[in-house]
């Protein structure tokens, strides 16, 4: 999917290179606000995601181990859960 990338050059006047990685901050591949795009390198956008997973595992929800993407989703939206684009991770509020 380069959508993102080539809206992100526009948008943004750069051009990326080939190990940046646009993360989708709310995890809608879709969204390609800026806003909600995080350019971020390989092991940084790992990290992300582990706390993302974290977050998951932490809000457990009936009947699934770990919450389901559309509710991790919803959190965000209401700002339960937010992200914090300097330390790079999802953080409960
Ligand atoms: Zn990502």
């Amino acid at each position: 999917m380069l959508k993102h990338r080539i809206f992100y050059e526009a948008k943004k006047g750069i051009k990326l290179k080939i190990h940046d990685i646009l993360h989708h901050i709310d995890c809608n591949p879709y969204n390609n606000n800026i806003e909600n795009l995080w350019l971020t390198n390989s092991n940084r956008h790992g990290k992300a995601h582990r706390s993302m997973r974290l977050i998951r595992i932490e809000l457990v929800e009936y009947p699934y181990a770990i919450i389901s993407i559309e509710s991790f989703r919803e959190y965000l939206k209401k700002e339960i859960i937010e992200f914090d684009r300097n330390l790079g991770i999802y953080f409960i509020t």
